[in-house]
């Protein structure tokens, strides 16, 4: 049994809906699918500003409701062929439009827009996208049923907006649910992105959440694989909007693959892996326009490339935060003292890279101006000064053996040194898999280019 999850990218129109179903007309075939949707395209940013809309002003709601509804309603009416399946989703459409709109006129009413609210207001993208595509499928000969996760019971913890999924509680729950449907050949249609914590309020893997959804899904019902399909192919080499010679990977390890989606592409959440270590579950990257074009295999093994290096990627929004102080280096504490007052302001650290005297955490750009502002009861003390560095990148090289393989950051740093460009910071040795290093966000492109030539040249 496979689960087979679908983002907003290949979820936009009647043509796209009609060929998500054609593939897994296909799979079932062969064996069981289980498939989770996200919301179709677009739709997230717009349940988005329909809540703070709501929030500012009623007269808008309407607006909004009338868009949703149009996008749904429209695509069901075309891709439906079949009239009694046509009529019955447009009438779920509606019903769901109708909750909807009360939501918005509750914001609108209280005048306040929670967590909770929120995300219940998003999480109907991915019921309305659910519908849409069990009823394609119905309406082709494949039967099919729509499910929602807080329904079928994906239980995760309080985190409302980065929870982590309960996968014992919702493996028993899960279960009940879908084996019963996989026996009579039915494919369930499951919404990902969110789920439900005990108490039953809603919460979410946050945005792109559905792959990991995909995955816990996968884990909890001990799925031969996950599949994961885009509108465009797997990973690859560079991106190739900045390296037109870059090359599609077919095989990454977990953690390779972990590196490389907190960069660049975004071609998964990066937490996907969490669930599936344990088992070895392995993730299939799959292209709807080729799909059987290349595709990239994440597993717990990957092949270890002669040249190591597997892809180079990069971020670009991220910002350096420099803490100075002669004694930070003896100060036992300090780092989990910092950690902890930016984790109260949900600010997140990707990075630490100390000496004696500076602490320097790379962090969200949009982050930095509050990170400085959190911090300043600080200074005076064992910080002198904080500063801070937005006009950085960071590069990553991610391969399997990084670490182990003699004269690797040699390599990579002379790449990037003949092209003329600096290596403000790095840091190598912190995992198995990857070195990061940072330069000056005008120099990015120059030092990808180079060292994905010196590693993919031939
Ligand atoms: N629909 C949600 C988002 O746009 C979740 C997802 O796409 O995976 O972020
Ligand atoms: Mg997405």
């Amino acid at each position: 049994m496979r689960v087979l999850k679908f983002g907003g990218g290949c979820l936009r129109d009647e043509t796209s809906f009609a060929r998500v179903a054609k593939i897994i007309e296909d799979e079932v075939k062969r064996e069981s699918i289980i498939a989770v949707v996200s919301a179709v395209y677009g739709v997230t940013d717009m349940l988005h500003s329909a809540a703070d809309s709501a929030l500012e002003d009623e007269d808008r709601i309407p607006e909004s409701i009338a868009r949703i509804r149009s996008i749904h309603a429209g695509i069901a009416k075309r891709v439906l062929t079949d009239r009694e399946t046509s009529t019955g989703t447009l009438q779920t459409i509606d019903l769901r439009m109708e909750r909807l709109e009360r939501l918005l006129y509750g914001i609108s009413y209280t005048g306040e827009l929670t967590e909770v609210v929120r995300l219940l207001v998003l999480s109907q993208g991915e019921r309305l996208s659910a519908v849409l595509l069990a009823s394609t499928l119905n309406s082709m000969g494949v039967s099919s049923r729509s499910l929602e996760a807080d329904e079928v019971g994906i239980i995760t913890d309080g985190l409302s907006d980065n929870a982590t999924a309960d996968l014992h509680a919702t493996r028993e729950n899960l279960q009940h649910y879908v084996f019963p449907l996989l026996q009579e050949k039915v494919v369930p249609v499951i919404t990902g992105f969110f789920g439900r914590d005990e108490q039953g309020r809603i919460t979410s893997f946050g945005r792109n959440g559905s792959d990991y959804s995909a995955a816990a899904i996968a884990r909890a019902l001990d799925a031969d694989a996950v599949e994961i399909w885009k509108d465009v192919s797997g990973f690859m080499t560079a991106d190739p909007k900045l390296v037109p010679n870059a090359r599609s990977i077919d095989l990454l390890s977990y953690r390779e693959a972990a590196e490389l989606s907190y960069f660049g592409a975004k071609l998964l959440h990066p937490r996907t892996v969490e669930p599936l270590i344990a088992t070895g579950i392995p993730i299939i990257v799959r292209n709807v326009h080729a799909p059987s074009g290349a595709s990239t295999v994440i597993r717990a093994d990957s092949n270890r490339r002669e040249d190591v290096v597997k892809s180079v990627t990069y971020n670009r929004n991220l910002a350096v935060l420099r803490i100075h102080g002669v004694g930070v280096g003896h100060k036992p504490g300090i780092i989990g003292n910092i950690g902890r007052m930016l984790a109260r302001a949900n600010i997140n650290i990707y990075s630490v890279i100390t000496s004696q005297t500076c602490i320097n955490l790379l962090i969200d750009s949009s982050d930095i101006v509050r990170s400085r502002e959190v911090l300043d009861g600080l200074v005076g003390g064992v910080i002198e000064r904080t500063e801070t560095r937005d006009d950085v990148a960071l590069i990553a090289v991610v391969g399997e053996g990084l670490l182990s393989t003699h004269g690797l950051a040699a390599r990579v740093f002379s790449a990037v040194a003949r092209q003329g460009v600096n290596v403000e910071m790095f840091a190598a040795g912190a995992s198995e898999v990857a070195y990061y290093f940072i330069v000056r966000r005008e120099d990015m492109e120059t030092a990808i280019m180079a060292v994905h030539e010196d590693y993919f040249a031939s």
